[in-house]
């Protein structure tokens, strides 16, 4: 078995044997933390954004979607505050001269407590009958240890943070031993804080152009936007406006592939409700978010909710949706409930009133918002390091197959002939045209049945249509399932219908 170590390596690697994911600028040896996607992943990535963008905007008939430049206006990250406080604290280790993300080192150093709590459960669990594992957390003195040195650390952690402590980081970082995984010393400079967002110019005389930035998120096209929606949908309160697109952050450490990258892709939603009710539609968002991503079929166990203790100075609720990745669990989605503060300062810094006229009370007011954000990257990371399975069939071989959910599967079916003769491609080429209308389908003739099987498990293509010699007879074929590996046959003027129910 494959520690988590391994086996994320080895889900790298399947990304990109596969065709999903390569390095970036590969041939010229690759940019850090940029990434593209390949044949199969863009299927996949396409299909993420298909299915957030249905639940989102399809199934509610009060949100709509905005598509807007990724260039801004440059008084818009001094309004929303990116420009004087979108800040990551940054330390170097002095003999490696490596460069890392101070509260990232103190996160790892937590985790690596959290792991020690794990295995003495994981130890506990195998020695037990009838394991009680909440009993066992409050009484276990190891446990007991361990979980308040995290409560501690985490506590004191988040007020350094809160208040800008960088002095405090530093003198944490070394209080708890923290060395350097290249150098191993302890030898660190300073904390300082590193502005995240790339700047540009722009027009073609760079001495007198403005300085512009790529946006580090895609929520301020939806503020600037909020009148002209409002106004053209003659939206009525509460409403939301969705938006997909990509964002730009100089990482300092981006790392764990696509989980932290420079350039990225943001799934976000922003909610606009009557000042006094934001709580109880963070709690629908909340809930229905949750629901979004238990509907594709991964257990509950894998999600987790993280209630934000120390709220943002705009924010009156917040929680991220955690994933267990392989590195373990890990912001996933937020939500965030943002008051009437970028509104409020759109309007301060533009001049121009971005106010609702409530017709109830008859009276003009700035909304306030729920905010619901996701990359689409680190969704793709969290379904595609799930599906990742390696078995051992009952005759002793193994099998690589990638569970995906079947909607999200970049291909839905296979048609592979048997053999590459006696007409059977011909009725392959059928089958295939005659599929192709409602589905993403792959023909494929080469190479023993077998071994076609094995790519299809690898890529998640739930069904494989394989046309043989019967099917010259009675115009059937033998339809295998990715997941059971079952077969049956079925009549071809069936196989849409058929397919069509199950992927549903
Ligand atoms: P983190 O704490 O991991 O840096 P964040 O709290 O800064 O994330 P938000 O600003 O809330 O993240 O962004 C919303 C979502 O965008 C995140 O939940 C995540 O899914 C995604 N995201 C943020 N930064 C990156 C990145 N560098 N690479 C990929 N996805 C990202």
């Amino acid at each position: 078995m494959a520690n988590n170590e391994d086996l994320f390596k080895q889900i790298i690697s399947h990304a990109k044997e596969y065709g999903f994911i390569f390095p970036s600028s590969e041939i010229y040896d690759g940019l850090s933390a940029v990434y593209d996607y390949g044949q199969n992943g863009v299927e996949l990535k396409n299909n993420i954004k298909q299915y957030w963008w249905k639940a989102m905007v399809q199934y509610h008939e009060n949100i709509v979607g905005l598509d807007s430049a990724i260039f801004m206006h440059p008084t818009i990250w001094k309004a929303s505050g990116h420009v004087d406080a979108f800040n990551d604290p940054l330390i170097d280790n002095k003999d490696s001269k490596k460069r890392y993300r101070a509260d990232v080192l103190i996160e790892d150093h937590i985790q690596k407590i959290e792991d020690k709590i794990d295995k003495e459960i994981e130890k506990a669990k195998k020695r037990f009958n009838n394991f009680d594992e909440v009993l066992y957390r409050q009484t276990n003195t190891r446990v007991l240890q361990y979980q308040a040195q995290v409560d501690d650390i985490r506590t004191r952690f988040a007020e350094l943070m809160n208040n800008n402590d960088l002095v405090g980081l530093k003198a944490l970082i070394e209080e708890l031993g923290i060395a350097c995984p290249i150098s191993g010393t302890r030898n660190w400079t300073d904390v300082r804080q590193f502005n995240l967002m790339f700047a540009t110019k722009l027009g073609s005389v760079a001495d007198g152009a403005d300085t512009i930035y790529l946006r580090p998120e895609t929520a301020q096209g939806i503020f600037v936007n909020f009148l002209n929606i409002y106004k053209t949908g003659r939206m009525k309160l509460p409403f939301g406006i969705a938006q997909i697109g990509k964002a730009f952050r100089n990482e300092i450490v981006a790392r764990q592939f696509i989980f932290r990258m420079r350039e990225f892709e943001q799934m976000e939603m922003q909610f606009f409700v009557k000042p006094g009710e934001e709580l109880k539609w963070f709690d629908y968002w909340k809930q229905t978010r949750l629901q979004w991503h238990k509907d594709l079929g991964i257990p509950a166990e894998n999600y987790r909710f993280h209630d934000h203790e120390k709220l943002a100075h705009y924010a009156n609720a917040a929680t991220d949706i955690e994933f267990k990745f392989p590195f373990g669990f890990k912001e996933l989605e937020g939500i965030h409930s943002r008051t009437n503060f970028d509104l409020s300062q759109h309007e301060q810094y533009s001049g121009k009133k971005l106010r609702y006229f409530d017709p109830e009370l008859n009276e003009n007011y700035v909304p306030y918002v729920i905010e619901t954000s996701i990359g689409v990257d680190r969704m793709f990371l969290a379904v595609f390091s799930h599906a990742y399975t390696e078995e051992t069939l009952e005759d002793g071989s193994t099998r690589t197959v990638l569970r995906l959910p079947a909607k999200l599967a970049p291909y839905k079916v296979a048609v592979l002939p048997l053999v590459k003769k006696d007409g059977l491609p011909e009725i392959g080429q059928e089958v295939f045209d005659m599929l192709k209308k409602d589905f993403m389908v792959q023909y494929e003739d080469k190479d023993a049945i077998g071994r076609r099987y094995r790519r299809q498990d690898a890529i998640g293509t739930p069904f494989c249509v394989t046309i043989d010699n019967q099917t010259k007879e009675d115009q059937t074929v033998t339809v295998r399932e990715r997941d059971t590996m079952e077969q049956y046959r079925l009549p071809i003027a069936d196989l849409t219908v058929e397919l069509l129910k199950k992927l549903r």
